[in-house]
């Protein structure tokens, strides 16, 4: 039996899927709302005997390999190894690409690091510093354990001695990780000196960056450092506490987003250890993806500053398209507070009245509540000036609300607190928040491409838009551009042909006799791309060149991804069959090895 059927065998898909998102039992079937598109009402089915999912809402379907590459963006051979792991098997000499074993090798240095300064915190008397700064803010020694805090001493090459010299990685490798920086002379030194630790764990549990957090008084450096982007470490899709805290989030089916280490840690202390830090202001779209398949509700405890009400705003949309809730702690407007209170963080709040902090979670208002009060304290609701100003803001935001019921509770709170009339008000919230809405309209492809239903694919969207972008630069530059794409196999039909004719023209381009020239249905499928007014919008105010390579990417990465799935769909046939051929056994492991070579090149693309 090949290594690929015992790992699967050993591995129930129904448990390893329920260990992530929350299934039901649903006749012969298990159920769930699909983690791979938004949907209230479940279509995505899990078939025990099957031991294969499919969801009859987007297609998505495929065994307990495809489904962890999926869900949790892992390399095929990633997947096999976290499931013979899980299931106490070793893979023997599995074939694996030189970047998975690279990234082994990340993950061991940063596991390494994070009990190197785990040690010193607790039992080196260096760490005596970290420990009474602990001990002086209320941080128990379980919060300790279970968020691994350490300490990093004061000297420049102190955890780069411990790896390089003790443990024998390679500098290079270990400047990878973002633990050391290559001074100007071409030595290396530790990034973080004198901090106290967090690490920083993706959503699988892996430590992929620390954040350090100064104990000394230096009004020179920053009182927070964090880890740089690298091959594992993203800011975007950081969620603190995730991992440690994913069984009560889960559970719960809600999560409280705070701001900071600290916020997090005391929150979880006063028993809402439903929730995470974001590490900024900034809710993102991974972030929102990520919790969207445990979680029904977000509710959100930024700073009350006017960054955090921007990000609550921006938020709105990230979190509407995932049709979950999204609720705010409105300390500002809360009656559990006295005044002097109502200007704590979380982190403060919790520490000091954790009773306070659950009710305030407890209490949490609707995010169009909190809005609402926003507006009537940044304008005077007595004045007409104000009024209009409160309306205008507002406008965009409760114009967006799909329920109406819900839309008609909002605004006849409005009315009330603007004392204006509601069939008034909502006429202006209709013209106003149409003009608005439109003006602000998404920014990236994917989300202008996903607003507009019509027959074409995803891809073939983004290929759209390629050209668009292609025939948007200087005359002279696009048949350079076109250049790049000359081996690239589109999958709308005419325009391999169109970049073809493209590179064939002499002398000065000019579009219109170079589109004269084409024949009819060529002709079309390029203005199809060219008037898109979609495409317009999008591409307005945005770097040409940085739009273009984005798209080219996402391109280049789907074409790839395509590849994978049809090569996998050969492979679950070859796979399910009892008895194979010698031949056949080479065609699998020739298949195995092209998905990890285009895995590779994805990974490339970044
Ligand atoms: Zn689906």
């Amino acid at each position: 039996m090949s290594q690929i059927r015992t790992v699967k065998e050993a591995n129930n898909i129904v448990e390893v899927i329920g260990e992530r998102i929350k299934l039901d039992v649903g006749g012969l079937n298990y159920k769930a709302c699909c983690p791979f598109h938004s949907e209230k009402t479940p279509s995505f089915f899990v078939n025990p005997s099957l031991q294969r999912y499919r969801c009859f809402g987007c297609g998505a379907n495929g065994d307990v390999l495809d489904f962890l590459q999926n869900f949790e963006g892992v390399t095929f051979y990633e997947a096999l190894k976290s499931l013979a792991d899980r299931s106490g098997i070793t893979l023997q000499d599995f074939q694996r690409s030189g970047e998975d074993e690279e990234r082994e090798k990340l993950l061991e240095i940063l596991s390494l690091a994070k009990e190197y300064y785990h040690f010193l915190l607790m039992e080196h008397q260096v760490g005596q510093v970290g420990r009474d700064y602990l001990k002086q803010r209320g941080t128990t020694s379980e919060s300790i354990k279970l968020f691994q805090l350490g300490f990093a001493t004061n000297a420049w090459d102190s955890l780069l001695k411990y790896l390089h010299h003790k443990k024998k990685y390679p500098l290079e490798l270990i400047e990878k990780t973002g633990l050391i920086i290559k001074g100007r002379n071409g030595g290396y030194y530790d990034r973080f000196r004198e901090r106290l630790i967090f690490p920083l764990k993706n959503h699988r549990g892996q430590v992929v960056g620390f954040s350090g957090r100064l104990l000394s008084q230096s009004p020179k450096e920053a009182k927070y450092i964090n880890s740089p982007e690298t091959s594992l470490y993203h800011k975007s899709k950081m969620l603190y506490g995730y991992s440690e805290l994913f069984r009560e989030i889960k559970k719960k089916e809600q999560v409280v987003v705070v701001e900071g280490e600290f916020d997090m840690i005391s929150s979880a202390q006063a028993h809402v250890n439903h929730v995470v830090a974001i590490k900024g202001s900034a809710l993102t779209v991974d972030q929102v993806n990520l919790l969207s398949r445990v979680v029904q509700t977000i509710i959100l405890a930024l700073d009350a500053d006017a960054a955090g009400v921007k990000a609550t705003e921006r938020a709105i949309d990230i979190v509407r398209a995932k049709g979950i809730d999204l609720k705010v702690i409105d300390l500002k407007h809360s009656t559990l507070l006295a005044e002097a209170d109502k200007i704590k963080d979380p982190d403060e709040l919790a520490r000091e009245q954790p009773k306070v902090w659950r009710q305030a979670v407890e209490g949490a208002v609707s995010v169009y509540e909190f809005l609402i009060n926003h507006a009537l304290d940044a304008f005077d609701p007595k004045t007409a000036e104000g009024k209009r100003k409160i309306i205008n803001y507002l406008a965009p935001i409760l114009e967006g609300i799909e329920h109406s019921v819900e839309k008609e509770f909002y605004l006849q709170k409005l009315s009330v607190a603007l004392n204006v009339k509601e069939s008034l008000l909502k006429a202006d919230i209709s013209k106003f928040g149409q003009i608005k809405a439109g003006a602000a309209t998404s920014t990236t492809p994917e989300e202008v491409s996903a607003s507009k239903p019509t027959l074409k694919t995803y891809q073939q969207r983004n290929e759209e838009y390629l050209l668009f972008l292609l025939f948007s630069f200087e005359p002279d530059k696009i048949q350079e551009r076109a250049g790049t794409l000359s081996d690239f196999n589109f999958s709308s039909l005419g325009f391999k042909q169109i970049i073809e004719r493209l590179l064939l023209v002499k002398g000065k381009f000019s579009l219109q006799s170079f589109s004269s020239a084409l024949a009819e249905d060529l002709k079309k499928a390029l203005m199809d791309a060219l008037l898109n007014p979609e495409y317009e919008k999008n591409a307005k105010d945005q770097d040409l060149e940085k739009e273009w390579l984005t798209t080219l990417t996402m391109i280049k990465k789907e074409a790839l991804r395509r590849e994978i799935a049809s090569i996998n769909e050969e492979i679950s046939k070859l796979d399910s069959s009892l008895e194979r051929s010698s031949e056949e056994e080479a065609r699998l492991d020739q298949l195995l090895t092209e998905i990890v070579q285009k895995q590779a090149i994805i990974k490339k693309l970044g």
